[in-house]
């Protein structure tokens, strides 16, 4: 599914900390009540909407909240008991998708782009989120749905509290144009100076500049930060379900006795599993190739990469080494099957947005686009192409 057609619900529970306390203690009802460090150099982590009122917020030091609001309750975190509640939240978000991005206790991207046949349009699914975290914990939920990560989270934070609120991308534009630049993702304080000496006050303004002169000010990351502002977002939302193992083999008809053949084979194994990892936002460490001779004698050689990747490149360089090993040491072998492996996950690093885009990266983007407008193997590294006509 194109990035930009997808169904994503940001959900923030409103005020944590301080909501678990005043549901715990029902004295604490109503009042001003501010969760953090209470030392004196400690910061506020959450305090209460009654709080707020007097203009305390999370990140403030402690000592700056006493004097704004002296008559407020202070308590230290709890975390072990946030750590509880947060596990019956995400399990209300298991419930609708296993696409789940926690992004701290309280907080997760959802992508319920698959579960909309099952469950309904994305406000339903919404809802019934909503709804189900305050029957569980008693506490409330901000919902925020949009067609990509960026658009959910702003619904989410322009409806808080208690909020609910759906950004299209029909009327996307429209929500987005009146905010100060400030409040657009990836757009810290020195980027905003910079775009305030430009005379460019609001996300509209941003959107509708002219992207050589914004060029000038802020350099390549002009183009992307104008993308942002047109409310475009392709960050992926990562599950935090890792997976053992993504593989691809090939038992074949007639035993390859050809290096230059298996060869073949195996980078076409590679571009599958690689793509396939970079589809499920995954990175790995550990290639291993399967190789097995008539009948059934199976070997596994097996090496690490030295950071997790899904690089066709990476990932083939690796096993195309650990093939060609093998295949000396065995002198003549024949193989009936030919696999190769992927494992010991970590999470893909987020995407270096302004960064700059190795040749062989934006090939497998390349290929990855095409592929999945047109079909899976549409677009293939010329060294695959002795493997066609024998699928
Ligand atoms: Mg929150």
């Amino acid at each position: 599914m194109p990035p930009d057609e997808r169904s994503i619900i940001h959900v923030d529970m409103d005020a944590f900390y301080a909501s678990v306390e005043q549901r715990d203690r029902p004295e604490l009802r109503g009042a001003a009540v501010i969760v953090g460090g209470l030392g004196p150099r400690g910061v506020v982590s959450t305090c209460s909407y009654e709080a707020r009122r007097f203009g305390v917020r999370s990140a403030m030091p402690t000592v700056q909240a006493r004097r704004l609001c002296p008559d407020g309750i202070y308590l230290w975190p709890r975390m072990e008991r946030y750590a509880e509640v947060s596990a019956q939240v995400f399990n209300a978000f298991h419930e609708v998708t296993p696409q789940v991005e926690g992004l701290s206790l309280d907080e997760a991207f959802l992508d319920v782009s698959a579960s909309l046949r099952l469950l309904g349009p994305v406000e339903v699914i919404g809802r019934r989120i909503k709804d189900s975290i305050l029957e569980r914990t008693g506490l409330v939920a901000s919902v925020g749905m949009g067609p990509n990560k960026l658009l959910a989270k702003l619904a989410c934070e322009l409806s808080k509290p208690d909020g609910f609120r759906r950004i299209t991308r029909h009327n996307a534009a429209g929500e987005l144009a009146p905010l100060p630049v400030g409040r657009l993702w990836t757009v810290g304080k020195v980027t905003e100076q910079a775009l305030h000496r430009l005379g460019i006050r609001t996300i509209g303004e941003l959107a509708a500049c002219d992207t050589l002169r914004l060029a000038g000010a802020l350099g390549r990351q002009a183009g992307a930060m104008q993308a942002l502002a047109r409310g475009e977002d392709d960050r992926r939302v990562e599950s935090d379900q890792v997976e053992q193992s993504i593989g691809a083999e090939r038992t074949f008809d007639v035993d390859v006795a050809d290096l230059a053949l298996a060869q073949s084979w195996l980078l076409r194994h590679c571009e599958r599993i690689a793509a396939q990892a970079r589809h499920r936002g995954l990175s790995g460490r550990t290639v291993t190739v399967k190789l097995r001779e008539p009948p059934f004698v199976t070997h596994t050689r097996q090496a690490q990469l030295g950071t997790p990747s899904a690089s066709v490149s990476e990932i083939h360089a690796v096993a195309r080494r650990l093939l060609e090993f093998w295949w000396q040491k065995q002198g003549q072998p024949r193989l009936r099957l030919l696999g190769v492996s992927l494992s010991g996950f970590a999470e893909a690093p987020q995407r270096d947005m302004f960064g700059t885009t190795p040749r062989e990266r934006v090939a497998d983007q390349v290929q990855d686009r095409i592929n999945s407008r047109f079909g899976s193997g549409s677009l293939v590294r010329a060294g695959v192409l002795r493997t066609r006509g024998q699928d």
